[in-house]
């Protein structure tokens, strides 16, 4: 059997004939999963006599590095305090390319509604050095330089960017 050579894909050849049947994830891309070559899998498909989904054109979440990257963000604890600033810093794109992202990401529930939403560079530190320390809001307020990091949060609050480890959120 040709499979043989692919010492690490036996016994998963029902999982490769599942997803080239039923994702349009590219020859590399599964051959990155089953950690053998691109022109592996490509061999392994021709031979199985499978037809592969026609590929939908246009952006691709699953397949979109900065989509992916907004989602991996997303999923940090308290990600909805992050500002925008560091979400486009973090995935090293362009702003106005990363609102797009994250709007298509909103619209599909991707992501919260809220995640990318805090403008406020000063006030994301703020809300870090809280998660981390719990100190007084009004003496991270005096550390970060917020006159009234209070309002700032009853703010926040009001349009959604909330925790219930916020003393004023409670
Ligand atoms: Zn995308």
């Amino acid at each position: 059997m040709i499979m043989k050579k692919w010492g690490i894909l036996r016994g998963k050849e029902d999982d490769l004939v599942r997803d080239l049947k039923k994702t349009t994830f590219s020859f590399k891309k599964l051959g990155k999963k089953y950690g053998v070559s691109r022109q592996a899998v490509l061999a392994f498909c021709k031979r199985q006599g499978i037809k592969r989904p026609v590929r939908p054109r246009g952006h691709q979440i699953e397949e979109c590095r900065l989509c992916q990257e907004l989602i991996g963000i997303s999923k940090k604890p308290h990600s909805e305090f992050i500002s925008i600033h560091t979400i486009v810093k973090e995935t090293g794109g362009s702003r106005v390319k990363c609102l797009s992202h994250l709007r298509t990401l909103r619209d599909k529930g991707l992501v919260t509604e809220k995640f990318g939403r805090l403008k406020s560079k000063r006030a994301e530190k703020a809300y870090a050095i809280y998660f981390k320390t719990r100190l007084p809001i009004s003496t991270i307020g005096r550390k970060v330089g917020i006159k009234n990091f209070h309002s700032i949060i009853r703010k926040h609050k009001e349009i959604g960017i909330r925790c219930s480890a916020l003393p004023l959120c409670l």
